[in-house]
């Protein structure tokens, strides 16, 4: 069990979704980022900093 995640800015989430839908076969929960000075996440479409994270649950492969 783990799971995955990608990082969407505004303008990228639907574009994102519809990748994550495309690749894992499940539809990600959506969650707002939470900023934090520390944090280095950027949109994984664009590399601008991330409005939302996406997150699908994965079962072991086997
Ligand atoms: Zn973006």
């Amino acid at each position: 069990m783990g799971s995955q995640q990608w990082y969407a800015c505004e303008e990228h989430v639907d574009i994102l979704i519809d990748e994550v839908v495309d690749r894992e076969e499940l539809a990600p929960s959506l969650y707002p980022y939470e900023k934090s000075d520390t944090a280095r996440d950027r949109c994984n479409w664009c590399g601008k900093r991330p409005a939302y994270v996406l997150r699908v649950e994965t079962e072991s492969e086997s």
